[in-house]
């Protein structure tokens, strides 16, 4: 094929990997495009840094443009429609016509999906918010603190316990351990359950160590910001202090009103391709990241069946292997590289230490976990990936 467009709709994790990517493999009379709403980039999981005041917003945050890989166009735009049947990207700079086209735009939160949560409960799960529990949590003096998630499925399924074990390690060091106490409610089973069992008793019994109390399968019908209540389907209700909350997540509008999500609410794909397989395209569209829903073979429980977690790590390497299938097609090579499912998290447990599980989910009978004890190495090595992030060193990132 000759001078083709790729358009790479949302320049996070899984655009800026599949752009550097496919830069690196097509001749530069191939043009990439990436456009994004949002002129910053930032590391989710530097945002519990920020809450409790390690880190500013400046410190975790880089210009988008600085990260864009050399021969890559950036467009500073939100996009308003995708017509698949044309190939067109409908941007507030304009249209945009493509011969491939990335769709990476990740998921939008909205507290407002739950009565009352909005007017009742922080997030450290965006960098206002978290910037704004920050000055929260330096007047707490003590109280009832309750972790919420209200929904599934949401971003790192690990980071809502891992904020919760950071405020336990912060209390204990202002001595205020006997005054504050923390809580976690959630509609989940266990922690993390998309890891088994195993990694949800281990989640959970950090959590026990730390002092926190743990109460899964309750799902929130409705806050009350003036009473400072929870209440519950299962009828029980808890009043707190301070609630912090993890907020409903959807996929962003355009991407439903193009017609390419399913009844989960996300866009589904090839789980190895990362193809699309919903909606009426004209062109080779592809999806990565949090925005698709990713079917996993394997199941704990026969009648529960499994999707893909949403996290940056498989954004990334979804990101490289649609760059891979689309080098494949112009340049008439065999695409290399299938998405395998692979991918690690971390846990931060306080006191400098952390937990790097390294998942294999598309393993079967069911996702397969391996962790060590927590420790100050796990901890370097995530500050290192972070890092890694905010440089945009791709090439030690996304190398095999
Ligand atoms: C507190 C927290 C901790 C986390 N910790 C980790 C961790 O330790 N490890 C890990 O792997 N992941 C972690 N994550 C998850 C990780 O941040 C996300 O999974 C990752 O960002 C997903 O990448 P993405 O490319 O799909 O979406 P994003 O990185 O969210 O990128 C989507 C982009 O699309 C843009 N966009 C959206 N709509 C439009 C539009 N209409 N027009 C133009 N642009 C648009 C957005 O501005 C955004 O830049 C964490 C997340 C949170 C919140």
């Amino acid at each position: 094929m000759k001078g083709t467009t790729t358009l790479i709709l949302g320049g996070g994790f899984g655009g800026l990997a599949a752009a550097y990517t496919l830069r690196s493999l097509i001749p530069s009379d191939h043009r990439i495009t990436m456009i994004d709403k949002s002129y910053s980039f930032h590391v989710g999981a530097a945002k519990t840094w920020v809450m409790l005041g390690d880190k500013t917003l400046e410190e975790v945050t880089r210009k988008r443009r600085q990260l864009t890989p050399q021969g890559v166009e950036f467009v500073e735009a939100k996009v308003e429609a995708i017509n698949l049947a044309l190939g067109e990207v409908q941007t507030t700079k304009g249209m945009l016509k493509g011969d491939f086209i990335i769709i990476g735009l990740g998921a939008d939160v909205n507290m407002s999906a739950v009565p009352g949560l909005q007017e009742a409960a922080h997030t450290f799960y965006t960098l206002d918010g978290a910037v704004r529990l920050r000055q929260t949590l330096k007047d707490f003096s003590g109280g009832d603190v309750v972790f919420l998630i209200p929904r599934t499925p949401f971003k790192c399924p690990p980071a809502p316990y891992e904020a919760a074990l950071l405020l336990q390690d912060l209390f204990n060091k202002r001595g205020i351990q006997g005054k504050a106490q923390i809580h976690f409610y959630t509609i989940e089973p266990l922690p993390m359950p998309t890891a088994g069992p195993e990694t949800g008793a281990f989640v959970r019994g950090l959590l026990e160590d730390a002092g926190i109390s743990y109460r899964p399968l309750h799902k929130v019908v409705r806050v009350d910001a003036s009473e400072k209540r929870i209440h519950f389907e299962n009828g029980n209700s808890t009043g707190y202090d301070l609630l912090i909350a993890v907020p409903p997540h959807e996929s962003p509008r355009v991407v439903r009103e193009a017609g390419l999500t399913n009844e989960s609410g996300w866009v589904p794909v090839n789980p190895k391709t990362m193809a699309v397989s919903q909606g009426q395209a004209s062109i080779p569209v592809y999806a990565v990241g949090d925005v698709t829903s990713v079917s996993l073979p394997g199941r704990f429980k026969p009648d529960v069946p499994l999707v893909l977690p949403k996290a940056g790590v498989f954004a990334a390497s979804q990101g490289v292997v649609v760059a891979r299938q689309i080098a494949g097609r112009i340049t008439g090579e065999a695409a290399s590289g299938e998405f395998e499912g692979k991918g690690f998290c971390y846990i931060e447990t306080g006191g400098g230490k952390a937990v790097k599980g390294e998942g294999s989910f598309f393993d079967l009978p069911h996702p397969h976990m391996n962790r060590r004890d927590p420790d100050g190495v796990q901890y370097n090595d995530k500050v290192r990936w972070v890092h890694q992030w905010l440089e945009g060193s791709f090439s030690e990132l996304l190398k095999e």
